[in-house]
């Protein structure tokens, strides 16, 4: 396969570059803009127009500098081997074949795709969306050999993309619909993926009916399609063996399987857990599950949420905390489609301990969620800050209410040991050191616990590992 006719490099080796907004020349998508997505398509051979590529709407070369565009991709594709439930698996991979542009940044999926195009490739003549159709035609057929054609259609309008968009977005209703039918214990074959550790190397998604990935765009029935037609692939077979756990979701090979993808770093995943050995997260979670102790209870806090979450956090704060392939007590990213699940997170107290929400994200699931618990989920609409969280909580009196008398009663009982001078266990601790490895930063999450010390000494140690005097 040759790219010598495009006139910026592409290999895998661009994957991770990041194109800040100085760089840029355009943004397509994005949470600025409406309407945008992308969408790959199986396709009768007949129905299909091999290697071509059509844009509705202004091309690069046409857009103003600086400036934000709509950007809807259809990739439609044939082959003998072709089943519909690939579709979702192969639309993962705009991602990957976007970013091998160098002068490309690409984020997100479906109706939440971003791209940035940088002025440097643009100034090497980068100039038309038809030279990416062109690279995404190469790449599809060279990876995934069983395309056989394929063309792409950009659409860049805002009133062009109208009807591309709205059947968008009803191909992935029906595929989260059709994963809402079944569960975890339905199935005796769960599945992997490792795309994403070009970004993050320690990270392996498992993919069960429950648990759909939580970048939101493989549920266990594109996992299922996936492994079927290329098992040694990026998406493959994870027997669940034996259950430790049914609660927490532990299960033997799940175990095994996370200890060899992450190089044995990781060797333990509660699937419904984000406060105990949780499912790591690269960087691509829809949404995030944040602990919020005042409360005692959970928040979730997706992607396109503009503002500071509940917490006084936003989401891209969050994110730092969350992503890169850690285990990361209290946060934990997860897709829209497992907040609806009936075992979300069930370890920690399953979806009666969901606090607060953005109102947008209530919206999309609240119709799925227990009907007397969802008017009792506060969102930015009803509460502003922890102390009016709070309040609400206890005047739509929330089932997470009841928790907090157990917790007082536990401070009341240690502090009556305090003050008797005892030593009292700590009971559950969590510590995480993020960036140890040298990105920096650390952070400790110490729950249901209080310490007590005189005074904490941190120490440099040196590159020798000698401590510095
Ligand atoms: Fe695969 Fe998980 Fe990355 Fe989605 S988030 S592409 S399922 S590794
Ligand atoms: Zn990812």
């Amino acid at each position: 396969m040759s790219f010598s006719d495009i006139p910026v490099d592409v290999g895998p080796v661009y994957e991770g570059e990041r194109i800040r907004a100085k760089q840029m020349y355009v943004e397509l998508g994005g949470p600025k803009i409406e309407k945008h997505f992308e969408l790959v398509r199986v396709k009768q051979p007949k129905e299909i127009k091999d290697g071509q590529v059509t844009i509705y709407g202004p091309d690069l070369k046409d857009m103003k500098e600086g400036e934000r565009y709509p950007i809807g991709i259809l990739v439609e594709v044939a082959g003998e081997e072709l089943e519909e439930d690939l579709e979702a698996v192969f639309e993962r991979r705009v991602h990957e074949f976007c970013n091998f542009v160098n002068g490309i940044m690409h984020l997100n999926q479906r109706y939440t795709n971003w791209i940035r195009l940088s002025k440097a490739a643009y100034e090497k003549g980068f100039n038309t969306l038809d030279l990416l159709g062109k690279v995404l035609i190469r790449l599809y057929k060279a990876e995934l050999p069983i395309i056989k054609q394929a063309q792409v259609t950009f659409y860049t309008d805002p009133k062009d993309i109208e009807k591309p968009y709205d059947m968008a977005m009803e191909i992935y209703n029906k595929r989260d619909e059709r994963a809402r039918t079944i569960h975890d214990e339905d199935v005796d074959m769960f599945y992997g993926c490792v795309l994403c550790q070009s970004f993050a190397p320690t990270h392996a998604c498992c993919i069960t009916p429950d648990r759909t990935s939580l970048c939101g765009s493989i549920n266990w029935f594109d996992a299922r399609a996936a492994a079927k037609v290329d098992p040694k692939g990026p998406i493959y077979e994870v027997p669940p063996k034996e259950c430790l756990d049914e609660l927490a979701g532990e299960y033997t090979g799940v175990n095994e399987m996370i200890k060899k993808r992450s190089l044995g770093e990781i060797d333990r995943i509660f699937l419904y857990s984000g406060m105990e050995f949780p499912h790591t997260s690269c960087g691509c979670f829809e949404a995030i599950d944040f602990y919020i102790p005042e409360v005692n209870g959970h928040g979730i806090v997706d992607r396109n949420y503009g503002s500071v979450a509940i917490n006084g956090l936003p989401f891209s704060a969050m994110a730092n905390q969350t992503g890169g392939g850690k285990q990361m007590p209290g946060f934990n990213g997860v897709s829209i489609q497992y907040i609806v699940s009936p075992k979300y997170q069930q370890y920690d107290g399953g979806i009666e301990t969901i606090v607060w929400m953005p109102k947008a994200v209530k919206d999309r699931v609240g119709d799925f969620l227990p009907q007397d618990l969802v008017g009792k989920i506060a969102t930015e609409e009803e509460v502003q800050d922890l102390a009016q969280l709070k309040e609400y909580l206890q005047e739509v009196n929330h089932p997470i209410v009841e928790t907090w008398a157990e917790m007082l009663e536990e401070e009341e009982e240690e502090e009556e040991y305090e003050a008797e001078g005892a030593m009292v266990p700590m009971g559950t601790v969590g510590m995480t050191i993020p960036g140890a490895g040298g990105v920096g930063g650390f952070k400790i999450i110490l729950k249901n616990c209080k310490v007590h010390a005189e005074a904490i000494i941190i120490k440099k140690i040196d590159s020798k590992g000698k401590r510095k005097k």
